[in-house]
């Protein structure tokens, strides 16, 4: 099964390869111990507005460094975290790369509004969470506007939990941007979507694919963003992977698009040199990107 990951990419990998060399409890404490050497890290993937071309945020997405298996992506090792009762630990760790990197792209004058951070449903009902990002914004003298928390649609769906309502709430009222993610794909009502606060929706890859050839690719689209704009949400779409595409959602009025059209996830090393090009495109050739009117 061998796919691709971002630039810099990547063999062939399954966790069926790790899971039939190692037992569950080798895997706990193997995953235990990347977290702990900083072998797991997020790279980084451009938002960008429709309207102008650009970056109006970059997501955190995990990716596990491994000495013998190269990049390993989120899905085949967030559930061992999740298992090992370490996923705060995992957030910890992204959310201090994620500041680390937005207060390097102040420092070399790269404007990047927000960094957006996907966060599980077990970080959303920790009581203390918000007390954590509030401390973690503190010491990296960020403003709370600078974060996007991630929630995946079916966390405000089926959720009774009143800590994760409370959390969800306040971190809106602080100033955080709360996006929706992967919507479309979950149960979320419109009032569950007004109770949690919600800015943005991220409106999901499965929308995306060949709207700007499929006609019913593009009515559900043009329904959902109809909908958003009446509600005044946000929205974003992920998983835009052509140029037509792109143009198609810029035409249909998505505010913000995110795919690798734009760019694949990238080591925040590669993140600069990305922007410096993208900002240099952008002067060049300015209708790149504008909304078609
Ligand atoms: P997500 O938050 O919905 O992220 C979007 C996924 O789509 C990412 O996969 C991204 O690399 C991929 N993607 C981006 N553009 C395109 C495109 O144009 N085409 C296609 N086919 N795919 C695209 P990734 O990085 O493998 O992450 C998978 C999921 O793992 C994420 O889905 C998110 O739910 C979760 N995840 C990632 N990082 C974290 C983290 O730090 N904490 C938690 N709790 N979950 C995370
Ligand atoms: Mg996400
Ligand atoms: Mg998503
Ligand atoms: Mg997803």
């Amino acid at each position: 099964e061998a796919r691709r990951h971002g630039a810099g990419s990547i063999r062939a990998f399954s966790s069926a390869t790790l899971q039939t060399t190692r037992d569950r409890s080798s895997l706990s404490i193997e995953v235990s111990e990347a977290l702990e050497n900083g072998d797991i890290i997020p790279w980084f993937q451009p938002q960008v507005s429709t309207d102008t071309g650009t970056v109006s945020g970059m997501e955190a997405l995990a990716r596990w460094n491994h000495p013998e298996h190269g990049i390993i992506p989120p899905d085949e090792f967030i559930y061992m975290i999740e298992e090992s009762g370490l996923i705060e630990r995992l957030g910890e760790i992204i959310l201090y790369h994620a500041f680390t990197a937005l207060q390097a792209w102040d420092k070399a004058g790269i404007d990047v509004p927000t960094v957006a951070v996907n966060f599980s449903a077990t970080e959303l009902a920790n009581p203390a969470l918000v007390d954590k990002i509030r401390w973690e914004l503190d010491r990296f003298e960020l403003a709370p506007s600078r974060l996007t928390v991630e929630i995946l649609e079916n966390v405000i769906s089926y959720s009774e939990n009143d800590t994760i309502t409370r959390n969800i709430t306040a971190l809106s009222q602080l100033g955080c941007g709360i996006d929706l993610d992967d919507f479309g794909t979950g149960h979320a009502s419109i009032s569950n979507i007004r109770r949690f606060a919600v800015k943005r929706i991220k409106i999901d890859r499965s929308y995306v694919t060949r709207c700007d050839i499929d006609r019913e690719q593009q009515d559900m689209l043009a329904a959902i963003l109809t909908m958003a704009e009446r509600i005044n949400l946000e929205t974003l779409t992920e998983g835009v992977e052509t140029v037509g595409e792109h143009a198609m959602l810029a035409q249909l009025g998505c505010g913000h698009v995110q795919g690798f059209s734009i760019a694949h996830p990238m080591a925040f090393d590669l993140t600069m040199e990305w922007m410096e090009n993208h900002r240099q495109k952008m002067a060049q050739t300015p209708q790149i990107g504008r909304k078609a009117s």
